[in-house]
């Protein structure tokens, strides 16, 4: 019986979401500048957007080295259609959009989640 690899997404830290191929960048952005490994020889990510890529682990071919894009800060909400539009640009800053979003989505504070009446009525 053949047996097939299969790719599970780890929530381990050095597990790599993709692994690069050879010299080609793994992805080809419409940003301005490139992300590099570290070890300076590669270009993972062509024309990166950091919008595009959050918290995304590429390895290098060259290295072996695994890059880390940044995430999104915490407790930082983005609308539901962000995550399907290349380029994304939010539309206003965080300080307002977030709180409108929390109510728009209704996400529950803290101070709400630990109170004995949210479940128990
Ligand atoms: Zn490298």
């Amino acid at each position: 019986m053949a047996r097939r690899a299969l790719l599970a997404i780890g929530l381990d830290s050095n597990i790599p979401h993709f692994v690069q191929v050879g010299s080609v960048p793994v992805f080809r952005g419409a940003g301005s500048s490139d992300l590099v490994c570290r070890c300076g020889a590669s270009v993972l990510i062509q024309g990166y957007l950091p919008g595009n890529f959050l918290a995304i682990r590429i390895k290098c071919f060259r290295c072996g080295a695994v890059s880390t894009t940044p995430g999104l800060p915490e407790g930082e909400i983005l609308p539901r259609d962000a995550i399907t539009v290349m380029g994304y640009q939010p539309a206003e800053p965080q300080e307002t959009l977030g709180p409108k979003l929390m109510k728009e989505y209704e996400v529950k504070d803290a101070r709400t989640l630990t109170s004995c009446n949210t479940c128990h009525r």
